[in-house]
């Protein structure tokens, strides 16, 4: 058998975006505001308002979730539902195309349903328009007929709960953010965290590891579960042909360093990226644009994906005239820093 992975997803092994290999992580996902590891800050604020409304008797009001992909969005609209006891309908923003598929989705709700919205930012403005009375009146205005003949009607809703998700809350439309009651940040997670939900994870899946293998995969996981799952599974693969199927740091390490992953979590990309910062433009600041150009990566790709762990690190920074590395990462790199590169030095 051969132990070699050939890297043939589309998708990045570290991209935290859904991908197909991520199919088997529906299983994972918590249920109860109890299993649902970290994020302690939205936890809490959640828990009060979720234990308020269930003791006035009422949905809970809209809720905005944001923060980057793979970190536990649409798991938690699922938690929130499961706590509240009512169901959830998951759609996404680009899905919604005509103002119609979201009067379906509307009048097709129970009475204190959740309609989970995934990225909220991508609704065209015809359907976001439909969405403002709905949410604040529980009704919308449906346009009968053609023409002059052309007459609205206005449907009442029952009162549900909108729970949004979106990765760039900044793009939300001012008249759509101000709707929402509740506006939870999501942040990436510790690697102890990430150590416990990988725990969690294995035990589901059946499969045997230690802790110091629970914290090898979760340190190189930047700060994303979504990540954290895929690599156990990676390492489950690994484990049982190269050792005796337990999952150890040595296994861990292995398999992530096959797969290109160094012990931060950085892989080919991250490292390109800011090495082309380094000897390109004198360690910045570049452009975001141009940064992407000189290394072959899609901009957004570079934005959504790389830059928030990096960041998190301290080795980029953002400022207005661009993108900068800092000492760390030259240190992490192995690359003299004398804090003032230029080109032409390096
Ligand atoms: P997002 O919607 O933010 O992209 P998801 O909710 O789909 O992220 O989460 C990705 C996966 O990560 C889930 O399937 C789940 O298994 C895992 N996960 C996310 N957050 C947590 C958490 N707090 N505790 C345990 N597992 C989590």
């Amino acid at each position: 058998m051969s132990l070699e992975y050939s890297q043939d997803f589309d998708m990045p092994l570290i991209s935290p975006t859904y991908a197909p290999q991520d199919a088997g992580e529906i299983g994972l996902r918590p249920k109860l505001l109890s299993d649902y590891t970290g994020q302690e800050k939205a936890k809490g604020n959640l828990s009060i308002y979720i234990e308020a409304a269930r003791r006035r008797g009422e949905p809970l009001d809209h809720t905005l979730l944001y923060g980057p992909p793979g970190l536990g969005k649409t798991t938690l609209a699922g938690v929130i539902a499961n706590e509240m006891g009512v169901n959830i309908r998951v759609t996404s923003g680009p899905a919604i195309e005509k103002p119609g598929d979201l009067a379906a989705l509307l009048t097709n709700l129970n009475p204190g349903d959740i309609l989970f919205i995934d990225e909220i930012h991508r609704l065209n403005r015809v359907v976001e328009e439909i969405l403002y009375p709905a949410m604040e009146d529980f009704a919308i205005d449906i346009i009968v007929g053609k023409g002059p003949s052309a007459n609205s009607i206005r449907l009442d809703l029952p009162k549900f709960t909108l729970v949004g998700a979106t990765t760039r809350a900044g793009q939300l439309s001012a008249p759509l953010r101000d709707r929402f009651g509740v506006s939870l940040r999501l942040e990436l997670y510790t690697p102890e965290e990430l150590a416990r939900i990988v725990t969690r994870s294995a035990t589901i899946l059946g499969m045997d590891i230690d802790p110091k293998g629970a914290l090898e995969i979760a340190s190189r996981s930047r700060g994303t579960p979504r990540i954290a799952n895929r690599f156990l599974r990676r390492v489950r693969d690994f484990a049982q042909v190269v050792c005796d199927g337990t999952i150890t740091k040595e296994a861990a390490d292995l398999a992530l360093q096959r797969l290109e992953v160094d012990h931060l979590g950085l892989d080919a990309i991250d490292r390109r990226m800011l090495t082309a910062i380094i000897r390109n433009y004198g360690g910045g600041p570049v452009g975001l644009e141009t940064l992407a150009a000189t290394i072959g990566e899609e901009a957004v790709t570079l934005e959504d994906v790389y830059e928030p762990y990096l960041m998190q690190l301290g080795f980029l920074t953002r400022t207005p005239r661009g993108r900068c590395v800092t000492a760390l990462a030259y240190d992490h790199l192995g690359i003299a820093y004398d804090g003032q590169q230029t080109a032409f030095d390096l």
